[in-house]
């Protein structure tokens, strides 16, 4: 396991993804589900993706997925990412059906895999939001 952290900034947030980030700082990955067609979405959005309803309501997902694909970043001059090289960034696919672009820590880059299982980790920041990230599971 690596010290090599990212620096998460507090993400900006909106009347859209609001509930999203404040479930992040809760430790809870928070998607939007459809009333009207029962499409489950990510990112959260004012009307569901699929029929175009204002009938969503928020719910908190299992936090599991896989990993449908990856990169491995060996540099980055940015100052918020140069100290986490080498870092994965990645698609989860959530157990839930929506696919999740993010980071895979716990391990080292090397051990990530196409299919692994991975479960959600947030990192907290202030005022009450998180980031989500995904470890193996
Ligand atoms: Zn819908």
């Amino acid at each position: 396991m690596s010290e090599r952290e990212i620096e998460y900034r507090k993400p900006a947030t909106d009347w859209q993804t609001l509930a999203y980030w404040e479930g992040c700082g809760r430790g809870e990955l928070v998607l939007q589900r459809c009333g009207d067609c029962g499409a489950v979405q990510h990112r959260p959005r004012g009307i569901c993706a699929g029929c175009l309803s204002s009938a969503l309501e928020h719910f908190v997902a299992s936090g599991l997925g896989q990993v449908h694909t990856f990169t491995v970043t060996h540099q980055n001059g940015q100052p918020a990412f140069r100290n986490a090289c080498p870092y994965v960034l990645a698609y989860v696919d959530l157990e839930e059906g929506p696919r999740l672009m993010t980071n895979i820590v716990g391990c080292e880059p090397d051990a990530v895999e196409i299919g692994m299982a991975v479960r959600a980790d947030f990192v907290a920041t202030d005022k009450g939001l998180g980031i989500p990230r995904f470890v193996p599971a």
